[in-house]
């Protein structure tokens, strides 16, 4: 009997579309360059682990997926990984900011220095500010010519929303992008352009594992509305491939938080389970 592919071509959400997706070369951004070239696009992953990123560019195929080297602090490489992947692929369709890093607790802001926190702000927030306005670039005049939509997601986090669970920095950044998410929502949507954040909850990454130190016990124990549920990166990629596809094509300047309902919790409501 003949195979049956698991992404038969009626499923593959992103068939045509191309993705650029700052940090792929990891975690989250890997995942989601994976299960994105599964359903049909072509992805190229711009990162500063150039020998990670080529590696996850090699497993996922030359022919769907291509590395370039950026740092999003820096225009000038994230204005040519724009330009790189336009002149390889002829357009972009989906610019997906998820480039990021954490940082050290230091719960007392006296310990916090300047240059610690202007670092986070710089990845975090001014990197998705110059992805957002090289993606602008190019996806205004595309949609002027070829009738072409553009989808911009950038990576938030639970952080965005709620305050005290993440350094100040961090939670600042990710406090930041919605507002540049926002911002930039309204001004793009005239164009046609769609501009969306995912926000996940806590998922063990070389991030987590690194920065906020927690080890395989301290991910099971993380608290979440859904008993014995854990955020996976599948979780948090399959919600940027919404965001990403036509099918959430009415949907913008929406924050998609993935966190099993841990940001909508209260704990003082825990007093009617005694009644
Ligand atoms: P990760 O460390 O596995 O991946 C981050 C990637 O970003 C790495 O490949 C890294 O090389 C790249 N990167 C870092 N600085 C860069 C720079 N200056 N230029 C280009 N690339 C750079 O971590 P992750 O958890 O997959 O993080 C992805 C995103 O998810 C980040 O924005 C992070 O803040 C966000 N996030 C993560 C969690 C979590 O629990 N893991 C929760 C909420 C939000």
């Amino acid at each position: 009997m003949a195979s049956v592919p698991v992404f038969s071509a009626a499923a593959r959400r992103l068939e045509g579309k191309v993705a650029l997706i700052t940090g792929g070369a990891s975690g989250i951004g890997e995942y989601a360059a994976k299960i994105f070239t599964q359903n049909g696009a072509k992805v190229m992953i711009a990162d500063i682990q150039d020998d990670l990123g080529q590696s996850v560019c090699k497993n996922l195929g030359p022919s769907v997926a291509s590395y370039i080297h950026c740092n999003v602090t820096n225009e000038a490489h994230v204005q040519n990984a724009v330009d790189s992947t336009m002149a390889q692929y002829g357009k972009l369709d989906i610019m997906f900011n998820n480039a990021g890093i954490g940082c050290y607790p230091k719960p007392n802001i006296l310990d916090n220095t300047q240059s610690d926190f202007e670092e986070v702000i710089k990845v975090n927030l001014v990197g998705p500010f110059l992805g957002t306005k090289h993606a602008a670039r190019v996806m205004i005049p595309a949609k002027q010519v070829y009738f072409q939509t553009g989808s911009i997601i950038t990576t938030a986090s639970t952080c965005a929303t709620i305050a005290g669970v993440a350094p100040h920095a961090y939670t600042t950044s990710k406090h930041g992008v919605l507002g540049l998410m926002r911002n930039t929502a309204v001004e793009l949507g005239k164009h046609g352009i769609r501009v969306n954040c995912v926000s996940p909850h806590v998922v063990a990454t070389y991030m987590t594992k690194t920065f906020f130190d927690l080890d395989d016990e301290d991910f099971a124990n993380i608290y979440s509305n859904l008993k014995g549920a854990m955020c996976k990166k599948e979780d948090v990629a399959s919600a940027a491939l919404f965001l990403a596809s036509d099918e959430s094509k009415f949907i913008s300047g929406h924050n998609l938080i993935v966190d099993g309902g841990f940001t909508i919790v209260n704990p003082a409501f825990s007093m009617f389970e005694k009644l």
